[in-house]
């Protein structure tokens, strides 16, 4: 198999009835960025700028990231590059910034925290729109939104960082091009806010792994309810279908770059649902466009139909396998 999923790397996503999907990579630490350059992906659909944060011992400067990003956006100039802007707190500490918390995930995570520190927020996002200067492929992405006033106030800070790079790039005769904003959809509060996000922002991204974890009230990293902690659980797939169902019929362009992009199982039933982006890690890549060259849509839809009556995760995931074993 392994040797069928390779002689298949430069063709097209594209399953056996012409549906077309676009697959992109998550990257986050600097081996993998290096890597970026991967021929057979359609982009970056997930930078997790903190992981480089994590590996100092200090903030980097303002520099040092602008060095990071270009890097990135350089490699596939004519690729989209999405960038999140810092991701800690919860489950990824900064041992420079220690935060005490009795219950971290619920606490001061994401765009909670850089919104209360606008100087980290603008350092960043300064240094992306430095590192883009002669390049339009940056996307910038929001994590762990669950109001729209966070929207608000990043794009303020936003605008207000483009503003002062504008300026000075213009004096060297330089433009940068306005990056594309969006938000990670992961907190379930957004599924019933998407009409209003919708009016400020470019494009959503479905983080599946907190989304899972915030719906099952299941710590995603705690080995004691490990069992409970399920993205084929219904309510996780009602969830998904519903945000594709809502964005699409807003038009606004919609990825998923949690786990469950990377899994075949995964990509038959967000295939199905409507969703048409998938980011993933590097090494699920090629499994998954695999999966998408031999599945077809409609059977993958009749599929979805059952899998969405069934009440057990297992049950879905073994309706899907067995499809999956039937095409290879
Ligand atoms: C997610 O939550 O699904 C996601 C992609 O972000 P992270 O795993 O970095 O929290
Ligand atoms: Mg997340």
């Amino acid at each position: 198999l392994s040797e069928r999923i390779k002689t298949q790397d430069t063709l097209p996503a594209i399953t056996v009835d012409n549906c077309v999907m676009s697959l992109l990579v998550n990257a986050g630490l600097s081996l993998e960025a290096e890597k970026n350059d991967n021929p057979y992906s359609d982009g970056v659909g997930l930078f997790r700028t903190e992981i480089p944060f994590m590996m100092r011992e200090r903030f980097p400067t303002e520099q040092e990231q602008v060095k990071l990003y270009r890097t990135l956006l350089q490699a596939q100039p004519n690729k989209p590059v999405t960038m999140r802007t810092l991701d800690v707190g919860g489950d990824k500490p900064l041992p420079y910034f220690p935060i005490t918390e009795e219950n971290p995930f619920l606490g001061w995570r994401g765009i909670r925290l850089t919104l209360d520190h606008p100087e980290i927020f603008l350092v960043q996002i300064r240094a992306m729109l430095r590192a883009s200067i002669g390049l339009d492929n940056l996307n910038i992405m929001l994590p762990m939104i669950t109001s729209v006033n966070e929207v608000k106030e990043a794009k303020r800070l936003i605008n207000q960082a483009l503003y002062e790079v504008s300026e000075e790039a213009a004096e060297k005769g330089e433009v940068i091009v306005a990056p594309k904003i969006g938000v990670m959809l992961e907190v379930p509060a957004v599924i019933y806010q998407l009409p209003q996000l919708a009016k400020h922002v470019d494009f959503f991204s479905v983080g599946s792994n907190d989304l899972t974890q915030y719906l099952l009230a299941v710590d995603r990293n705690n080995a004691r309810v490990a069992d409970l902690y399920d993205s084929y659980h219904p309510a996780v797939l009602a969830a998904l279908y519903s945000i594709v169902q809502q964005a699409n019929e807003l038009k606004v362009p919609i990825t998923v770059c949690g786990e469950l992009a990377g899994e075949p199982a995964g990509t038959v039933l967000l295939l199905a649902m409507g969703y048409r982006k998938l980011s993933m890690n590097n090494h699920n890549l090629l499994k998954v466009k695999w999966v998408v060259r031999n599945v077809s849509l409609q059977q993958s839809e009749w599929l979805l139909q059952r899998v969405l009556k069934l009440d057990n995760p297992r049950d879905v995931r073994q309706e899907v396998n067995l499809y999956l074993e039937t095409i290879g």
